[in-house]
């Protein structure tokens, strides 16, 4: 596959050819856990067990990495599980620098794994290069890991990939990038210098909402992918073929999804920005977004389709709405082909950051005119 090839071409070819042995289009599944030696005792063909790797799951990883325009993947069974193989790079008494705002699930792993591993965190303001120049600087080389999110959730905050993946690198960190907002339809964190980019593929890289699952992607061979392929051993949260199978056939439509996603969300995000029963809109694509500029340069692509409000009238009002809208579903998660809506504090729980009044919506990709009829119902 040419490095020049288009989006879709990559969605469509990455890592996908007719199967060699019978001819199939579609990728066939391959259940077996384990694989046939040689007379000679080798594994001339690569597979032997399938914690170690099946064919479904090589070649989801291959799609991924080439998507990301980086070297490698490992594919696991969550997002989470993604993550923790990352921070299974931590040693007690590395530091691990993440953003104060972004996925409540992340942070919370964040804080119980560097306690018990003897590491330790500092949470900062990722949207203020300054403070995270300030923060590396105090703490005199010892990040180990820089964990950057964005846009976040559910803020939309915006963090400058380039400057805070430079300060990062100049302190002797591996810069992470959770770039599952985002997907590599519109951004792609390789291009600005990240070492390990991370998904929830259980958002739009599987687009369905049928599939947990995660990904980290490398932008280098060697020693990194390395440490996570003995992890995948190690660790065993493979994921299964069939959800392998799953994901790498829905990556043939992600360009397809996700652009006529953001389109929507950016219609969607315009109508509440004039509604008099919004308080505030957070998304990147609107001008008066605070990250706004950053967000053009860094997400070629689109601003993606993750937008929040604030409700006039504070919480009652906010449930309310989502109480009354038929097309947007009452539901948690993101990323699928169908439009939700979430009450985000409640399902947080204590210590959320998220604002009594605030809604996220993921919007997907029914026909937005249809989508801001149901918001102006639900509004009232
Ligand atoms: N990262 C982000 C930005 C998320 O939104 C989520 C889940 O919502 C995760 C990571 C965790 O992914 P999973 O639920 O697949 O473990």
């Amino acid at each position: 596959m040419s490095e020049q090839a288009g989006l879709n071409t990559l969605c469509v070819h990455a890592a996908h050819q007719p199967d060699a042995a019978t001819g199939a289009v579609a990728e066939p599944i391959h259940l077996s856990t384990t694989f046939e030696r040689d007379a000679d005792g080798g594994y001339p063909r690569g597979y032997r067990y399938s914690r170690e790797g099946t064919p479904n799951r090589a070649a989801l990883e291959a799609c991924v990495a080439s998507l990301e325009g980086g070297a490698g993947a490992a594919a696991f069974a969550s997002g989470l599980a993604a993550n923790m193989a990352v921070l299974e790079l931590l040693n007690a008494g590395d530091l691990l620098v993440a953003s104060q705002e972004g996925y409540y699930g992340s942070l919370r792993q964040f804080t119980v794994f560097v306690e018990r591993r003897g590491a330790r965190i500092e949470l900062v303001d990722l949207s203020d290069v300054a403070a995270v120049d300030a923060t590396l600087a105090r703490h005199g080389g010892r990040a180990r890991l820089l964990w950057i999110e964005t846009p976040t959730n559910p803020l939309l905050n915006v963090m400058d990939l380039k400057s805070v993946t430079a300060l990062g690198h100049d302190a002797g960190a591996l810069v992470v990038c959770d770039n599952t907002f985002a997907t590599p339809v519109c951004q792609r964190p390789f291009d600005f210098g990240v070492d390990l980019v991370v998904h929830s593929a259980t958002k739009y890289l599987g687009g369905h909402s049928d599939v947990l699952s995660g990904v980290v992607a490398v932008r280098e061979s060697g020693a990194l992918l390395e440490r996570l392929q003995e992890w995948q051993r190690m660790a065993g949260a493979a994921l299964a073929p069939f959800d392998c199978w799953l994901l790498r056939r829905s990556l043939a439509t992600l360009a397809l999804r996700v652009r006529a996603q953001c389109a929507g969300a950016l219609e969607v995000a315009r109508f509440l920005a004039r509604h008099e029963g919004i308080e505030r809109v957070f998304y990147p694509g609107l001008l008066e977004h605070p990250g706004h500029a950053i967000a053009a340069a860094q997400m070629p692509g689109g601003f993606g389709a993750m937008l929040s409000v604030c409700v006039a009238g504070g919480e009652a009002a906010a449930v309310r709405v989502a109480a009354r809208t038929r097309l947007f579903t009452r539901a948690t998660s993101l990323g699928g082909v169908e439009s939700l809506i979430e009450h985000r504090a409640s399902i947080e729980g204590a210590g959320s950051r998220a604002p009594a009044n605030l809604l996220r919506l993921s919007v997907g990709i029914e026909e937005p005119p249809d989508l801001i009829a149901d918001l102006a119902q639900a509004l009232g």
